[in-house]
């Protein structure tokens, strides 16, 4: 088999050896005769997988004790519901920091909830391929939480880069969608009252979303709503309050372990920056022929989007890269243009050939 130079946005690429663990324990894990999918997840052989997965996510995001980690269901977008839901009482405001599309759906699903029975939903600035500043912050005192979107995958879009925009500084808790970028690169878990982000990119399949919220926001969450809405009732089942994506949970496990053989987030993070620095190095180095739409210093190192001179020239790309087993490269349906997903598990050898090809390319039709 020849495995595919996955750069796609998410479902995306899972590391070699996490997938071949799979297959080999399949049928039998850990001698019990059944699959991981197949126990009970009350039961002792399950159980030391979830806790196995949750310790790793707090080692390897350095997860303060006053912390809780959670594993949701629902992905990123049922949390921009669920959010105002246990956050925003009725009464009280929170801003949203918009950089792109993801944080542009944040305010509407937060908006919806209002009917719900929730504060109310400010937009405190809002740009387009660049994250605003701090200058540009229209904070609201006392809001309830301030939402920001790390890394904006659609638009390549990204926060606290070196020289580029630091997150925000509030005095409400910082809420981040961390769904395209969690453990990809070093960040101060302290910095945030709540961490999200949807297992697809990073850290595992879809079907399992990893949360880290600071107790005291679990303990000040409403309580008059259905008890799986509510993160106290997850956090005190600790996280077995109905059935969990056991499977998906399970190879988030080998995803971390995986990344933990790496070198964990530091080693990972060093390999993400030559990873995005080879594909906006062959972008600078076209003479024009690639261009990239996003603001220098909010540069992804995860998602990197750029365009050619025609939209004929990026289908001929997509094509002929496909053709050479690139796959995912087509931008997002709204943008266009070209998309190179880098997640932790995508190759630093698929990153060179990608390189490669986007010179070859830009020869023969520049
Ligand atoms: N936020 C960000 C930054 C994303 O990239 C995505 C998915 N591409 C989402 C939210 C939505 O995630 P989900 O599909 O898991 O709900």
């Amino acid at each position: 088999m020849s495995r595919a130079m996955n750069f796609s946005a998410g479902p995306a690429a899972l590391p070699l050896s996490a997938l071949e663990q799979a297959r080999e324990e399949l049928l039998d894990f850990a001698g019990s005769g059944m699959s991981i999918m197949e126990q009970s997840h009350r039961g002792k052989v399950y159980e030391a997988v979830h806790f196995e997965a949750m310790d790793l996510v707090r080692k390897h995001l350095e997860v303060p004790a006053d912390y809780e980690i959670l594993f949701l269901q629902g992905g990123a977008t049922m949390e921009f519901a669920t959010l105002p839901l246990n956050l925003l009482p009725k009464g009280r405001v929170a801003d949203y920091v918009v950089n792109g599309a993801w944080g542009e759906k944040a305010v509407a699903e937060a908006s919806a909830a209002a009917s719900l029975g929730v504060g109310e939903v400010h937009v405190a600035a809002s740009a387009d391929f660049r994250c605003p500043r701090q200058e540009e912050l229209a904070l609201t005192k006392g809001a309830a939480y301030v939402h920001v979107t790390s890394n904006e995958t659609i638009h390549g879009v990204q926060y606290a880069l070196p020289g580029g925009v630091p997150f925000p500084e509030t005095e409400a808790p910082l809420v981040c969608d961390m769904s395209s970028d969690i453990l990809g690169r070093r960040v101060d878990v302290r910095r945030f009252g709540v961490i999200y982000a949807g297992a697809q990119k990073n850290i595992g399949p879809s079907g399992v979303t990893v949360f880290v919220v600071r107790k005291d926001l679990v303990e000040a969450g409403r309580k008059d709503m259905p008890g799986i809405f509510q993160w106290r009732a997850h956090a005190e089942a600790r996280s077995l309050l109905n059935t969990p994506p056991t499977f998906g949970i399970y190879l988030v496990r080998s995803t971390l372990r995986w990344l933990e053989a790496e070198g964990g987030v530091p080693a990972i993070e060093a390999r993400n920056e030559a990873k995005a620095a080879a594909i906006y190095g062959a972008i600078a180095d076209s003479g024009g022929f690639y261009t990239c739409p996003v603001a220098e210093g909010c540069r992804s190192i995860m998602n990197v989007v750029f365009r050619l001179p025609s939209p004929e020239l990026e289908a001929a790309f997509v094509k002929k890269a496909e053709a050479a087993r690139m796959i995912g490269l087509k931008g997002h349906r709204v943008l266009g243009g070209i998309r190179a997903s880098l997640y932790n598990a995508v190759e630093p050898a698929w990153v060179s050939t990608l390189a490669g090809f986007m010179k070859d390319f830009a020869t023969s039709n520049g």
